[in-house]
């Protein structure tokens, strides 16, 4: 979006007219909104949610698994390559983004924006734990390229059980003590709590002026004749109304194809959106919980899972409460969000599209295979799992919770092959001023680098102007801390003081 928006407040009117609006309370729009407001103060922002509050939808604490993502221990950010090796390019940008999100936060701890640092984010040691020759072998080959990087350079690995028992003592009681395993352990992780982000940043807004209405949703988007963009929105209470702006951010999580899709612009033309479901156990008893304290992942046991399926045992805190969790089960509904309707595939399949749909359908047989055997799948299959991990596990002691979707986009490549990807990608119409997040992987983790990208993308007539406003904000803006050691130790500093991360 090159045009500048009005640099006057406008209070909020009944012509709905703003400078941008945002869709969707969830940690994206509410982490852009609250950037927007601290650049650039007079601009008129409204916020339309369908539900009754913010951050009730992927981004709530038991809709996803709380892992900030740093790549840590995922290994499907470092699968092997075919000669043997581990590429470390991926894991190694999601650090950096991580990185990126640990600063703001920070900044916005130390403005007042967000609240204690215990109410959304807690260190906790992250683990890679696999068994068997092959996957202990590739575990150290892992190791031996992550301790290259500076960002990685502080892994610990080890195929003693004796030291994974001191590290993570349920994935060893009971185990085979001839079982080859293997684990690698970072003790600078977190778990974090996205819908304590997102609240705290929706009541944050509230108070500066935000336009936040809930209880509406958005129906359509269209261009008007003079360039805005046109929204329609209908009230839980039966009413309905346009609102219009120069910007729209679609930050309606797995909502967001069907309104790209509306808006025309060519940019969503030949996407799909392909939904995967998930399921959690959770530990119910309270004793087991305090036993364990880490995030614990590993790779999984069945051909065709998608690389977010992978399984890991994981401490959680929310609200103060520690738990424990293992999962995530893939499903399949045709919903996009939990809260959405079995219409939403159908409804997303047009003309432009079918190709691509068809021919990620055909191309990933062994993906549909897996989702149907997993949804499928009984609660004492899906205990298999669970006891691979901590073998003494009460399979009666752990409940089932469902968790967000997670729609997975389907586009064309460059050369017009069908391709399902599972990153989280940013799509903006060319002139910027029209912009929506598809995808959930790494996600919510990476929301403040993902809306630095967007800034960037869409506002680059302001972008200049902001820069020295986003460096103080977050020092690393623009720079890689894996090439500037020095920094890298002093922002590491700085976010574990603030963020109360010090162990
Ligand atoms: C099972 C699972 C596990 C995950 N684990 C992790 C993890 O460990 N770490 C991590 O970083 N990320 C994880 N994620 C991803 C993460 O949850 C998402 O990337 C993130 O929450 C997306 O935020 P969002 O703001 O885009 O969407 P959401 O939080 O879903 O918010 C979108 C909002 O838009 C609203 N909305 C939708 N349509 C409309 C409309 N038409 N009008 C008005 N409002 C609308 C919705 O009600 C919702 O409040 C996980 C996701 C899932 C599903």
């Amino acid at each position: 979006m090159t045009e500048t928006p009005a640099t006057t407040p406008k209070p909020s009117g009944p012509d709905n007219r703003f400078d941008v609006i945002l869709i969707g309370a969830g940690i994206m729009s509410t982490t852009l909104g609250t950037l927007l407001k601290e650049l650039e103060p007079s601009w008129h922002v409204g916020l339309f949610e369908k539900l009754d509050g913010a951050g009730k939808e992927s981004s709530d604490p038991w809709n996803n698994a709380g892992t900030g993502h740093a790549a840590l221990c995922e290994l499907n950010y470092t699968p092997r390559a075919a000669d043997g090796s581990v590429p470390t390019a991926k894991a190694k940008g999601i650090n950096e983004q991580f990185h990126v999100s640990k600063q703001l936060w920070s900044h916005w701890v130390d403005n007042g924006v967000l609240g204690s640092p215990r109410t959304f984010i807690n260190a906790l040691p992250h683990i890679s734990f696999v068994w068997g020759d092959e996957n202990a072998e590739y575990l150290k080959a892992r190791y031996e390229a992550m301790r290259a990087e500076p960002l990685f350079s502080h892994i610990q690995h080890t195929e003693d059980q004796d030291t994974i028992a001191s590290w993570a003592p349920l994935l060893t009681r009971g185990r085979d003590p001839q079982q080859r395993v293997a684990a690698s352990k970072f003790d600078d992780g977190t778990d974090v709590d996205f819908g304590a982000i997102t609240r705290q940043l929706a009541s944050h807004l509230e108070g500066a002026g935000t336009d936040i209405r809930y209880g509406h949703e958005v129906a359509g988007i269209s261009r008007g004749t003079d360039g805005r963009w046109n929204v329609t929105v209908k009230s839980s209470s039966g009413e309905k109304f346009t609102a219009t702006a120069r910007f729209v951010f679609v930050g309606a999580g797995g909502g967001a194809l069907p309104l790209l899709q509306a808006s025309g612009i060519k940019e969503a033309h030949k996407i799909g959106g392909f939904p995967v479901s998930g399921q959690f156990f959770r530990a119910t008893d309270s004793s087991v919980a305090e036993q364990h304290h880490a995030k614990v992942y590993g790779l999984a046991s069945t051909k065709g899972a998608p690389p977010m399926s992978v399984p890991h045992l994981d401490t959680r805190f929310v609200e103060g409460r520690r738990s424990l969790m293992f999962g995530p089960y893939a499903g399949f509904s045709t919903n996009f969000l939990k809260t959405g309707s079995y219409l939403d595939l159908p409804l997303s399949v047009r003309p432009h599209n079918l190709k691509t749909l068809l021919g990620v359908g055909v191309s990933n047989f062994e993906l549909t295979t897996y989702l149907m055997k997993e949804v499928t799948k009984s609660r004492s299959k899906k205990l298999e799992e669970l006891y691979r991990f901590f073998p003494e596990a009460d399979g009666d002691a752990w409940e089932l919770i469902t968790a967000g979707q997670r729609v997975q986009m389907m586009k064309q490549d460059e050369n017009g092959k069908p391709i399902l990807q599972f990153g989280t990608e940013l799509v903006s119409s060319s002139d910027g001023s029209i912009a929506g997040l598809l995808g959930a992987s790494p996600g919510a983790s990476t929301a403040p680098s993902i809306m630095f990208r967007l800034l960037e993308q869409c506002f680059p007539a302001q972008a200049q102007a902001w820069k020295p406003r986003l460096e103080s904000m977050v020092p690393s803006y623009g720079r890689l801390l894996n090439e500037d050691p020095k920094l890298l130790a002093e922002v590491h500093e700085r976010t574990s003081s603030v963020l109360q991360l010090d162990n």
